[in-house]
């Protein structure tokens, strides 16, 4: 499904941004590894998703060489154009809001679906994913402050929205995502991230994920994923402190 439809990119293609970004993916892996440190946690148990939505693919390309797999993208259209041009190890979490037109297209380039916030999506991507005989991974996403600027199921939802997606065979719940309110002062992020974790592990103990294994908590931006992780974020989304500042 991945295969190039041009040459794939080579060492001669890098940009100029080529070292910088295997420097900020090196600095992170060593913040992670500090955060989860400090939380008694282990950094294995943290998956960095480098967020490259409005950046070419050519950057994915060289983070992929200094050794990220899990890329973040918000738009599909954007997707399916840099996906012809991966390698097929890379693995693209979309992280947007997706309507149901392009539910096809995300089952098909993407390895996990963070954002389902309605039964009426679950259902679109469930039938897609049956169609191709692959089970889709999903988070559902959170509205965890009552934001009204934010997407998401409220936190009261939760239980109901995720007992009908269990209904759906195509589908495996992994877990919750968030997004706060946007502050420029992460120490503010804190309590919504506590309260995602804590959310989660009520609903894991009610057994609304799939397997056996912790839920899924993917929460924590480039300003404040430190911070996220010591609250117990398994996946964190971090795109400007990789990738500088994204172009219009
Ligand atoms: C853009 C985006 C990110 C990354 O934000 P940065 O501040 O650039 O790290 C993370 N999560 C979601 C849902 C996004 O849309």
């Amino acid at each position: 499904m991945k295969l190039p439809s041009r040459p794939p990119i080579m060492p001669d293609n890098f940009s100029r941004y080529r070292d910088m970004i295997a420097e900020n993916l090196s600095n992170i892996r060593n913040e992670i590894e500090a955060s989860a440190r400090k939380a008694g946690r282990t950094a294995e148990k943290v998956k960095l998703v480098a967020v490259s939505k409005r950046f070419p693919v050519q950057n994915i390309v060289e983070a992929f060489v200094a050794g990220q797999i899990h890329f973040g993208e918000n738009y599909i259209q954007e997707v399916q154009e840099k996906n012809r041009q991966l390698p097929d190890a890379v693995q693209i979490h979309f992280i947007g809001h997706l309507q149901s037109n392009k539910a096809k297209t995300a089952v098909e380039t993407c390895s996990m679906v963070e954002t389902v916030d309605s039964f009426k999506l679950g259902k679109t991507l469930n039938k897609f994913a049956q169609a191709a005989d692959k089970p889709l991974h999903i988070l559902v996403q959170v509205n965890i402050a009552d934001d009204s600027a934010k997407a998401g199921v409220t936190a009261e939802n939760t239980e109901k929205l995720l007992t009908e997606l269990k209904g759906l065979a195509y589908l495996r719940i992994k877990g919750l995502m968030t997004m706060p309110p946007f502050s420029n002062n992460p120490e503010l992020s804190r309590p919504h991230f506590s309260n995602l974790r804590e959310l989660a592990f009520k609903m894991a103990e009610k057994k609304l994920f799939d397997g056996e294994l912790e839920p899924e908590i993917s929460m924590g931006m480039s300003n404040d994923f430190p911070i996220a992780i010591e609250e117990g974020a398994t996946i964190v989304r971090v795109g400007t402190a990789i990738f500088g500042r994204r172009p219009r």
